[in-house]
């Protein structure tokens, strides 16, 4: 199908950016890898009037990593992240999941702040973000503000983003080398969306977990974090005994819809099995 109409404009910096954006009171979209965009444009579910092509800006690609974590540009594709090595050890969780992103040719192309933008419920990126407390830096015409990832989602494709704000970097918090991490996604084909998926990682104090997180992804409207399940790790040995109790905690914890890919409650077990599995490889 052929896209609608619309302007294009391509800036070379971020306040040119938002200066179009601004300009055109709701009716301009960013354009980051066009994989999600694009298609959305050809089925009409979007009809922007102005298309800000974000591709110039450079400052919005880099993979900064520092003491105080992982800050990854907005627009750092998955293929940038799995190329960068560095990556698999300050931030293995991120790596692993980006790992079952979409295909090789969509890994080109799709980014980082397009797919946080987007918000679909079973997108890995959002949910590394909420399972890690990342931060979501944007810029608007009014300033730039930093969000935490638990409030960015607020429905499917929908986020606490407003028209005129564009995403410019998500900070993922340090990684201790010693920390424990799973992650674990359930799809029909290789690169499809997940029907369900587990994040999460844990600390270790003498033989016992603590400061567990565990993100949930593709069970509700947007990603989860299920408190019921670290509340069960923290301060437990991951024993058969605790994954088995993690496991009905994180059953028990979402209440997912029926769609025409899976009944909610196929979706309910899946994610306690998820979980399961996540904590099996984390032990290991
Ligand atoms: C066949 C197929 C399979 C896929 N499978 C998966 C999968 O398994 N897992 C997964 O996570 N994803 C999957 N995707 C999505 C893909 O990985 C992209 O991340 C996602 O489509 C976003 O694409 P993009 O970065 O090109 O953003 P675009 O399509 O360019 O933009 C998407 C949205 O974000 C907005 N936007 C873009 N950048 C910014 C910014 N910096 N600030 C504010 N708003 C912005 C745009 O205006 C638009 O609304 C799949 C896509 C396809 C086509």
């Amino acid at each position: 199908m052929k896209l609608p109409p619309f302007e294009y404009a391509c800036p070379t910096s971020v306040s040119e950016a938002v200066a179009l954006l601004a300009s055109h009171d709701g009716e301009a979209k960013p354009l980051a890898g066009g994989q999600s965009l694009v298609p959305m444009m050809a089925f009409r579910v979007a009809s922007p009037a102005l298309i800000v092509d974000l591709r110039k800006l450079a400052e919005l690609r880099q993979i900064k990593i520092t003491d105080d974590g992982v800050a990854l540009g907005a627009m750092v594709r998955w293929r940038d992240i799995l190329d960068d090595t560095r990556l698999r050890t300050a931030h293995p969780l991120l790596v692993a999941a980006i790992g079952h992103v979409a295909h090789y040719q969509i890994r080109n192309r799709g980014t980082v702040g397009g797919s946080m933008a987007h918000a679909d419920p079973a997108a890995e990126m959002p949910g590394i973000a909420v399972a890690c407390e990342a931060k979501i830096a944007v810029v608007g015409k009014s300033g730039s503000r930093v969000i935490d990832a638990g409030d960015f989602f607020e429905g499917p494709l929908m986020t606490a983003l407003k028209a005129d704000e564009i995403i410019t970097e998500i900070r993922l918090p340090a990684w201790p080398a010693k920390r424990r991490f799973g992650f674990q996604e359930f799809a029909r084909r290789r690169g499809d969306f997940a029907m369900a998926a587990a994040a999460l990682f844990y600390d270790e104090d003498g033989g016992t977990a603590r400061n567990a997180h565990v993100g949930a992804i593709g069970v509700a409207d947007t990603p989860l974090r299920l408190p019921a399940v670290e509340q069960v790790l923290n301060g437990n040995a991951i024993d058969d005994g605790i994954v088995a109790k993690a496991e009905a905690a994180a059953s028990a914890s979402v209440d997912p819809a029926d769609d025409i890919h899976a009944s909610g409650a196929y979706r309910k077990a899946l994610i306690g099995v998820m979980v399961e599995r996540a904590l099996k490889s984390a032990a290991t």
